[in-house]
């Protein structure tokens, strides 16, 4: 039996979620597939900037992501060994924006939000434990190879979307070139409910400490403190994972001797790529299964999200309105994957390469000029925006 729907999403992530309950509230058929029993709750997207959450509100769901995160309009740059703080103020961008903050939530909790309302709308389903296989398409359609519980399940759809994640089946059975190149270095994430801010003079919510040898990441959740370390090349995971390098971790950020309890420890590898195509007749890429960036400044999920608010645009007008499938995939393809290599790729790199330039003896060149950029009312704002990825969907409507 062939199990028919106009959309078909791969990936219950927070991309798939977003596509599949919009094109819902569009009054599409769509069906959302995930492969995991539910959307799998981890540690990675915690941070949501003011353009996202101003389209989850377009979604209604803003207000009950709010409740379950927390605002934080300030946000830091510490230089670790001289002790230099710059702050800046989301507030000062409230004339463009009624969030003018970032959101700290963690990622499943949006995913699961929008998959439980989307499994209980007339125009969705969702159904976990289906891991898509593989496809084939045609003029018409595309068929798409199912692995569920008991059987191979047969879907067939008018498009799919490929929100399957860094590892996308569907992104590999495209055979297109996934451009870029991996950090030779991984990032280790640690959670703890220990109150880390006791250890530090006015700690922001969201905090960037640079450091020549060890940078750092402080990020705070409703209940816990995130911190992000790079580790060396070349060490087994088990010594990273292990509490004696936890231990060295906080004792070398807090200065604290007592063992503190960890909720979460994981590693990951660190990739800039980008697909050399997001539009493969009806299969299109989105989110993670197109690009993937490392995760300073907090991109990788919002820059998703700004993608699958593009094409689900696209596919109304092509479904509902009688579009040109073509001419506005292929526009889909040019504003999302110029963003992704011109703005996500470029401002990610750059946002690493500043932690690392963290230097003991004086201001390194980055921080006098971060110092000139805070100086200047202009500059700051300007800053800020970028940051805040208003300036990638400026870009993004400027491509035609
Ligand atoms: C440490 C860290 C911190 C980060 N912090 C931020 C941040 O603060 N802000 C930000 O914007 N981004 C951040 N990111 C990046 C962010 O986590 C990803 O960009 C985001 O998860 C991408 O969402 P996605 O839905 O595309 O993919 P995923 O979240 O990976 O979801 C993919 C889903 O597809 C499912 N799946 C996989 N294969 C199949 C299949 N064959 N069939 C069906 N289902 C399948 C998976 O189970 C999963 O549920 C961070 C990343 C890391 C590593």
């Amino acid at each position: 039996m062939t199990i028919r729907t106009r959309v078909l999403v791969a990936g219950a992530g927070p991309v798939g979620a977003v596509a599949a309950y919009r094109l819902a509230e569009m009054g599409i058929d769509t069906i959302l597939l995930e492969a995991a029993p539910d959307c799998p709750e981890d540690m990675r997207a915690s941070t949501f900037h003011p353009p996202s959450l101003e389209m989850m509100e377009q979604l209604g769901i803003a207000e009950a992501l709010i409740a379950d995160g927390l605002k934080a309009p300030l946000y830091q740059y510490r230089n670790r060994r001289s002790g230099s703080i710059i702050e800046l103020d989301l507030g000062e961008i409230a004339d463009v924006t009624n969030h003018p903050y970032r959101l700290q939530c963690e990622q499943y909790k949006l995913a699961r939000m929008l998959a439980t309302k989307l499994d209980s709308h007339p125009h969705g389903q969702l159904v976990f434990n289906r891991r898509v296989l593989s496809y084939e398409q045609d003029g018409d359609g595309v068929t798409v190879n199912v692995e569920g519980p008991i059987a191979i399940e047969t879907y067939r759809a008018d498009y799919l979307i490929a929100a399957d994640g860094a590892n996308s089946t569907v992104r590999k059975w495209t055979g297109v070139e996934f451009e870029g190149f991996t950090w030779p270095e991984r990032f280790l994430t640690l959670s703890t409910a220990y109150p880390v801010e006791e250890h530090f003079t006015r700690l922001a919510q969201v905090n960037y400490i640079a450091d020549a040898e060890e940078w750092c990441v402080l990020l705070r959740v409703p209940t816990l403190w995130r911190v992000l370390v790079p580790t060396p090349e070349n060490e087994p995971d088990e010594r990273l994972l292990s509490d004696a390098y936890k231990d060295r971790v906080f004792s070398g950020l807090l200065g604290v001797q007592e063992e503190l309890r960890t909720y979460h420890r994981t590693l990951y590898r660190v990739h800039q790529r980008v697909a050399k195509s997001f539009h493969h007749g009806r299969v299109l890429l989105a989110g993670d299964s197109a690009h993937l960036n490392n995760p300073l400044g907090g991109f990788g999920m919002n820059s998703g999200i700004h993608d699958a608010w593009n094409l689900t645009e696209k596919l109304r007008e092509i479904l509902l309105d009688g579009g040109d499938a073509e001419a506005l995939l292929a526009r889909y393809d040019r504003q999302r994957r110029t963003v992704a290599s011109e703005f996500v790729q470029a401002q990610t790199i750059q946002n690493k390469q500043a932690m690392e330039g963290g230097s003991s003896d004086g201001k390194s060149d980055q921080e006098r000029r971060m110092d000139a950029l805070v100086a200047d009312p202009v500059l700051r704002r300007n800053y800020m925006l970028r940051q805040a990825m208003f300036t990638s969907l400026e870009r993004e409507a400027e491509i035609d």
